[in-house]
């Protein structure tokens, strides 16, 4: 890399925003950041804002504006609010590569808008293809557009197929921490708190996909995201429960052998992957030590006590806007969860009842996938108060 590469960060206060902007602390010779949006973390996004002093700032949530106009006036950062904003700075001249970052399904428009101008993705919001895989794929495709897996799974896959040359794995291992409700039993697992839900034993990341780990629904949208971003059937998709998250993935070839990719859970390292593909940069943190890590452990995931996971094969299996149909009714199940409204075991009878009921659209546009995304989701809001 000669130049230096121009970052757009969408949701860059969230777990991977921020560690994003690590990455780019450590290599500011390499890396320039453009564009910074966020949800409602106003003073977090003046923060960043101050430090890598982008082209321009979007705060989602137009209340929040005038608080980060106010605060960025004496720089040269230009201020917007909206979606709309998002979606059109997002698609400036000035970015090379996109970190889409932000929660779930919110993540899609601006994602297809990047890729529309022609961006590299580096993916982070799997929601994206779990909702609209096979749209989002070929409109990739179309636009020559390259999709990086920032996902620690689907890295260490790309890890292993850099390292594959030509050879075409036949099946994809997927590991799996098994969240923080691994050796807990069904009985036990169906009063867990939320509090409880949200101790991820290896990770730490932002609210959303911690309690989707602990219902193992991440898992089920990692295969999804798998199936599309490495042309796989689902059937050459493994699961595999590995509780000190040592290995992120592995790739089987015809003749038996596996490759894995080995690393602390530190994200920045698959964002690092992303950014500077397909060169690596040194980072700092810690370093795997397989001595002190002792024995590594496999198990089969438990689709009986995590039907999330069962759900997620099923719903890619039907194809069409079922995926679509699951992601809507999970966000909004997660979010009731959050609340204190439903127990640990509604969030999958919700996303399993969702599934059921909705009218079904084998070749679904992207209409089509709104319309899905936006009617279970509000059925689901106002049944639950939402
Ligand atoms: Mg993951």
């Amino acid at each position: 890399m000669s130049d230096k590469r121009h970052i757009a960060i969408l949701g860059s206060t969230g777990s991977i925003g921020t560690q994003t902007l690590d990455v780019i602390r450590q290599h500011p010779d390499r890396f320039e950041v453009e564009l910074l949006t966020a949800n409602t973390s106003a003073a977090l996004l003046i923060a960043q804002a101050r430090e890598f002093s982008p082209n321009a700032v979007v705060i989602r949530d137009e209340k929040c504006y005038r608080e980060v106009a106010d605060a960025l006036a004496d720089t040269d950062v230009k201020v917007f609010c909206g979606m709309d904003s998002i979606c059109s700075l997002v698609a400036a001249d000035g970015v090379d590569i996109v970190v889409a970052a932000m929660v779930g399904f919110s993540g899609l428009r601006p994602t297809l808008a990047a890729i529309r101008a022609g961006k590299t993705i580096a993916l982070a919001n799997k929601e994206t293809l779990v909702a609209a895989g096979s749209l989002v794929t070929a409109l990739a495709a179309e636009h020559r557009v390259a999709i990086l897996p920032v996902d620690s799974e689907h890295s260490a896959i790309f890890q292993c197929l850099m390292a594959a040359g030509p050879n075409r794995p036949v099946k994809l291992h997927l590991t799996a921490s098994g969240g923080p409700f691994r050796t807990w039993p069904r009985e036990r697992i169906a009063t867990a708190t939320k509090a409880e839900a949200l101790k991820h034993p290896n990770w730490d990341m932002g609210a959303k996909i911690t309690i989707d780990s602990a219902t193992m629904m991440n898992k089920g949208f990692e295969v999804i995201e798998a199936k599309w971003l490495f042309s796989v059937d689902v059937g050459q998709i493994n699961v595999l429960v590995h509780p000190e998250s040592v290995i992120h993935s592995m790739i089987e070839f015809a003749d038996g052998a596996v490759l894995a990719q080995l690393g602390c859970p530190d994200m920045r390292v698959p964002i690092e992957v992303a950014i500077s593909y397909p060169e690596r940069l040194p980072l700092d943190g810690p370093r795997l030590d397989l001595a002190a890590a002792g024995a590594l452990t496999f198990d089969r995931a438990d689709t009986d006590r995590f039907p999330c996971l069962g759900l997620a094969f099923e719903a890619i299996r039907r194809g069409g806007n079922v995926p679509c149909a699951m992601n809507a009714a999970n966000e909004a199940a997660v979010k009731a969860y959050l609340r204190d409204r439903i127990g640990f075991y509604d969030i999958a009878a919700l996303v399993g009842e969702a599934m059921s009921d909705v009218h079904y659209i084998e070749r679904p546009g992207l209409d089509d996938i709104f319309d899905t995304n936006r009617e279970t989701y509000d059925r689901l809001a106002a049944r639950l108060g939402l």
